[in-house]
């Protein structure tokens, strides 16, 4: 194979114990797994999370929903982000349950839905005000609402108020339910982040992590900002086949636009990988690979399919052998937050841009 991951769904059921175990017994956990499970895959990582207790799943639109149904999973399943009227007959042919953000959709609803309140993040959800929300509820005969739901904007970030304010202004709609005596089964507001510096006002009844099920937390910053309280493992490692190994002399270009050039003799391996694979291409002269338990240097610019590396201190290593791109190897490791620092983006989008040509391999099943 060029290139490959390597998904262990032990450590996978292992991150959502760990999850399960921060939160307790009196919050249900439910596992976010659209985008293939942060291209984890999502049936495999599905499955696994079922056979450890997840309840629910949540996908972000409703083609990923209908490919775990007709994977055979029967959990029950969120649909988080889209609401296309051409999608509406399947989400109750698919037993899909929708995530509703305004309130002319609440009336056209026919199955079971949760409602998602823009609390302050300025993207999903209703703004409409709490008396406005019930009334809107209350009036659909046709639909019980079965959750109400928020999102946060920068619940990592302890100097912005932002999170406070959004558990507020969610808390007021969840208070006019309350007082029309119809509160809805599940209240959910928190993702990885929430849950992990223990912001625990904002567990409600069900969790929603993501990023913490592939065993990341993302940094939490600012005056007073706790450690992570979950302690959990990157599920994945990448791994891309050896092309080619050579010796080049002083000076010699490496790669387009010859950005790299050799300031003494030096050898260079060729890697079956590029950004057509999710290789980020800010990775050029910059980033590293895990060559036979040693960090080795990107040299000259990541291209469409291949990556070359110096390998002068790794004279073992062979056409034909293996490299990591995220993993650990001894004493050394690369994760995603690592890549993601280099290449100058985020861990979901190294998880994420991970392509679908790189196959996928489970591992201690
Ligand atoms: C993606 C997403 C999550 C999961 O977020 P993580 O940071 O990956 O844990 C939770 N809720 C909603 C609405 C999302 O879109």
């Amino acid at each position: 194979m060029r290139s490959w991951v390597e998904v262990s769904l032990r450590q996978i059921r292992a991150n959502y114990r760990a999850v399960q175990d921060l939160v307790g017994a009196s919050v249900e956990v439910m596992p976010v797994v659209k985008a293939d499970a942060y291209r984890h895959g999502a049936v495999e990582v599905s499955r696994a999370l079922i056979a450890e207790g997840a309840p629910w799943l949540a996908v972000s639109n409703v083609d990923e929903g209908i490919a775990l149904r007709d994977a055979g999973i029967n959990a029950r399943i969120l649909v988080m982000a889209d609401f296309l009227r051409e999608d509406r007959e399947a989400l109750s042919t698919y037993r899909l349950t929708p995530v509703i953000h305004s309130l002319e959709d609440v009336a056209a609803v026919r199955v079971p839905y949760h409602l998602k309140i823009d609390s302050g993040m300025g993207r999903l959800g209703t703004r409409c005000s709490p008396e406005q929300i019930v009334q809107a509820v209350t009036s659909n005969t046709n639909a019980p609402l079965e959750g109400l739901m928020t999102h946060f904007a920068s619940s990592g970030n302890y100097d912005s108020p932002q999170t406070i304010d959004q558990v507020r202004a969610f808390e007021r709609v969840l208070d006019a339910f309350r007082q029309a005596g119809s509160l809805p089964r599940y209240v959910h507001l928190s993702s990885t982040i929430a849950i992990a510096y223990q912001r625990k006002e904002a567990w409600g009844n069900l969790v929603r992590p993501g990023h913490s099920i592939y065993g990341y937390v993302s940094p939490s910053r600012g005056t007073g900002a706790p450690p992570s309280a979950l302690h959990v493992a990157p599920a994945l490692t990448w791994k891309v086949a050896v092309l080619n190994v050579k010796d080049v002399e002083t000076g010699a270009l490496i790669g387009y636009g010859g950005i790299h050039r050799a300031a003494r003799p030096m050898r260079i391996a060729v890697l079956a990988a590029g950004y057509a694979d999710g290789i980020p291409h800010r990775l050029g002269n910059r980033g590293q690979v895990i060559a036979k338990g040693k960090f080795a240097p990107i040299v000259g610019a990541v291209s469409m399919d291949l990556t070359t590396i110096d390998v002068t201190n790794v004279p073992e290593l062979r056409a034909g052998d293996s490299v990591m791109l995220l993993g650990k190897e001894g004493k050394v490791s690369i994760d995603a937050q690592e890549m993601a620092r280099t290449a100058g983006t985020i861990s979901y989008a190294v998880l994420c841009g991970i392509h679908a040509r790189v196959k996928r391999v489970y591992v201690d099943e």
